[in-house]
């Protein structure tokens, strides 16, 4: 019987492997680094530490092919998705429902909208599904375009979606539950910065779609430049990757440009003073505050929270990366 237990086939590979590389382990295997974007291995450079404390992050490498930049290790899917599903999100950004962060949403989702109707015709009975919709105020936002249309949601975190009342017309926790060949519209906001497999992300989005529907995309443009702490983003995107991201899972871009606070303003408005901190962590928060103390004294108030975004300003190093694409 011990005879036939060496033969097997893990065994002998084992001891071959073993003896030939006698210093070269697992730790070796660990170090091959595949690009998330276009799979070259190994054809990458250090970046930068990365910026912040995320699972086992600790690195940023740039990939020299197609000059994504991403987290290293990228976390496994599972970790992800317990992660997302766990409401340690929401602990970490904001109280997704709070008064400030709700009208602060909305300001964002209208101006989104203002970008996707330039592009996108919006027919009435139109379906829609917004893939980590947060607090779902683009469903606010598209009823003041028009009211006849639905808007699903795909949520992992419950404490939010359950709050979401008329909001929402289906919600799902994951995007394998929802019907395909559907949508005329399928929305990313600040998603694709926080997935590790994004071909096979927007592969899957893509299926939701029905033919010649579209995808907004929005993220983070090189945040790592402006911000103390970027975690939890692991994907870091430019124009060309995200073009390159389209054209890999059959999409053909119609608008790809940045958006919003020049990374200049958003420098000082993240690095602000220490005694500030807290309009670090929450600036909605804070800035609702300030702006309640003043208007009790009669005083204008000091922050128009929204209109320092700029979030209808395009082109240059400004904070996000705003994208429409249809699908082919
Ligand atoms: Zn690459």
């Amino acid at each position: 019987m011990r005879m036939i237990g060496l033969r097997t086939k893990y065994g002998k590979s084992q001891r071959v492997y073993n003896s030939i590389y006698p210093y070269v382990d697992s730790t070796l295997m660990d170090k091959v680094i595949k690009c998330p974007l276009c799979t070259s291995i190994n054809n990458s450079k250090k970046f930068n530490d990365y910026p912040g404390s995320f699972l086992n992050c600790y690195e940023l490498i740039q990939c020299l092919e197609c000059a994504l930049i991403f987290a290293y290790p990228l976390p496994l899917n599972k970790e992800l998705n317990e992660y997302y599903a766990s409401g340690l999100y929401y602990d970490k950004v904001s109280n997704p429902f709070s008064a400030g962060f709700i009208e602060f949403s909305l300001e964002l989702a209208k101006s989104r909208l203002r970008l996707i109707s330039d592009h996108v015709n919006f027919i009435s009975g139109m379906r829609m599904i917004d893939i980590g919709a947060g607090n779902a105020q683009f469903s606010t936002a598209l009823n003041e375009l028009n009211d006849q249309f639905i808007y699903d949601a795909v949520e992992p975190d419950s404490n939010v979606s359950d709050q979401y009342g008329d909001l929402v017309s289906n919600h799902y926790y994951k995007i394998s539950q929802v019907n395909k060949n559907t949508y005329d519209l399928a929305v990313l906001n600040q998603v694709l910065e926080h997935v590790s497999d994004p071909v096979e992300f927007l592969s899957s989005v893509s299926e939701l779609i029905r033919e010649r529907g579209y995808v907004y995309i929005d993220v983070p443009y090189q945040d790592y430049l402006f911000k103390p702490s970027v975690d939890p983003h692991i994907l870091f995107w430019n124009q060309t990757c995200l073009k390159l991201l389209a054209a890999k899972t059959g999409f053909k871009v119609y608008f790809c440009d940045t958006a919003g606070m020049p990374h200049t303003a958003a420098k000082r408005f993240f690095y602000g003073p220490k005694n500030f901190r807290q309009k670090i962590s929450n600036p909605w928060l804070y800035q609702r505050k300030i702006n309640r103390l003043f208007g009790k004294m009669r005083l204008p108030k000091p922050f128009n929270t929204f209109r320092q975004f700029q979030s209808d300003h395009y082109s240059g190093d400004r904070q996000w990366l705003r994208c429409i694409a249809q699908k082919i």
